[in-house]
């Protein structure tokens, strides 16, 4: 099975862990799950997993 990641800077799509275009690090995101109840919640833990991948990538660059 291939996994698609994404690059959390530019959104380009790879297969690899860093992107590149940016060099930036890239996620594996998670298969939509179908439900609508739960479209929201899907979108904030997506964000807050980008955020904390941001905060990850600036502790690397501080050290
Ligand atoms: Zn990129």
């Amino acid at each position: 099975m291939t996994t698609i990641r994404r690059c959390t800077e530019c959104s380009r799509y790879t297969m690899k862990e860093i992107c590149p275009d940016c060099s930036s690090r890239t996620i594996d995101p998670q298969p939509p799950k179908f439900s609508p109840q739960d479209r929201y919640g899907n979108y904030r833990r997506q964000m807050k997993r980008e955020i904390e991948m941001k905060k990850e990538l600036n502790k690397d660059e501080n050290n």
